[in-house]
């Protein structure tokens, strides 16, 4: 049985500002007040690890370090079968435009065309079969941690449909459905997503009972 967070202050090891609003909405029925890593001046430690469990817990034991509280973090990417589960933990970095001149950015129609072309290569019945994982991870500053993987099962379509959502949303048809997240309605998405279904077992661990 893993250690239990309570109420009280939880660092939210991001510097992203729409994480930490969807999470802060997330935990908020749980009597937890979400301070930002950012808003706490803590940097943002490399993501060195070679899976997402390694990655999570590497930002959210350099939170709970760095302010002496409990801290949750998340590391998500998208995996797809006949590769391995590339792109795996490096599902953002095969997006950047490196040879890009000016602003560095992500280019996700780029990287989706990365993974169809490594489909395709492979042949046309190679199977399109691919997932989302999302896993969080809480650290207390004495180095006690909880993890909680989270799976959205699915296949690769091409070409990208709909325009909601973000990343490879326009490329992933979940289980059963016939639409690509990014043409199914946010609040259905967030239903079903692999974010969903890790603060599931999360909120069952840490709140239930
Ligand atoms: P990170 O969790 O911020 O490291 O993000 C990893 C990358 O995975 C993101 O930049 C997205 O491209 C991708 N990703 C994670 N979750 C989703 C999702 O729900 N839809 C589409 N792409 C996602």
């Amino acid at each position: 049985m893993s250690r239990k967070l309570g109420s009280g202050k939880l660092v939210i090891a991001t510097h992203n500002a729409g994480k930490l609003k969807e999470i802060g909405a997330l935990l908020a029925p749980y009597g937890l007040d979400c301070l930002s890593a950012g808003s706490l001046g803590l940097p943002e430690p490399a993501e060195t690890g070679r899976t997402f469990a390694a990655n999570a817990l590497i930002k959210a034991r350099a939170a709970a370090e760095g302010s002496g509280l409990a801290a949750l973090a998340d590391d998500s990417g998208l995996s797809v079968a006949a590769l391995d589960a590339r792109p795996g933990v490096w599902t953002a970095d095969w997006a950047e435009r490196q040879w890009f001149e000016g602003e560095p950015g992500r280019d996700w129609y780029m990287a989706m065309g990365k993974v169809e072309g490594m489909l395709q290569a492979k042949g046309p019945d190679t199977p399109r079969d691919a997932w989302f994982t999302c896993v969080l991870a809480i650290a207390w500053p004495d180095g006690d941690h909880a993890v909680y993987e989270g799976r959205a099962e699915g296949s690769l379509t091409w070409p990208p449909r709909g325009t909601m959502g973000f990343g490879y949303d326009p490329v992933f048809v979940p289980t059963g459905r016939d639409l690509t997240f990014a043409e199914l309605d946010p609040s259905e998405k967030h239903r079903i997503s692999h974010r969903a279904d890790a603060f599931a077992k999360l909120v069952a661990d840490q709140f239930a009972g």
